[in-house]
């Protein structure tokens, strides 16, 4: 199940963001497939899809190589460019930004996503959920530390 407050959505498969459609592809582009196709109209839709999924999963490398693409690793606060630019969620997880495509996130540098998260409101309010992400980041840091909220 995708828990909207956790970072990483161990256990999700494929096929619960994407089932199988009978006759049609399965990436929500509603194009018919011909029988001798199972799932994908093609494999732009199948490689969007794997991304997608990849990204709502919490995949690290997966994000910042997409995000990348987006921004080119320039800071969408301050616009400059570091080797150390941050894959921020804009709706951060403990809000319940968590699982979301990549439209939930951007590129920030080290400076401004500081600022970002010692001014975010609710900084001195710890929510329950908080708690519970900073102790799923325990159990699975992939010695990552690129996405923090
Ligand atoms: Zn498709
Ligand atoms: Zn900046």
């Amino acid at each position: 199940m995708i828990n909207y407050f956790r970072r990483y959505q161990t256990g999700m498969v494929l096929a619960e963001l994407y089932p199988t459609i009978e006759g049609k592809c399965a990436c929500g582009c509603g194009k018919d497939i011909p029988q001798s196709r199972k799932k994908w109209y093609s494999t732009d839709c199948r490689d969007m899809a794997y991304r997608t999924f990849a990204i709502i999963k919490g995949d690290t490398s997966e994000i910042r190589k997409y995000l990348y693409q987006l921004d080119g690793g320039a800071c969408r606060y301050c616009g400059s460019i570091t080797d150390d630019w941050q894959a921020d969620h804009i709706l951060p997880v403990f809000e319940g930004g968590a699982a979301c495509d990549i439209s939930n996130f951007q590129t920030l540098c080290l400076d401004c996503h500081n600022e970002k998260t010692h001014s975010f409101p609710h900084h001195n309010a710890i929510s329950s959920q908080a708690v519970s992400i900073v102790r799923m980041r325990s159990v699975y840091d992939l010695g990552q530390q690129s996405i923090v909220a």
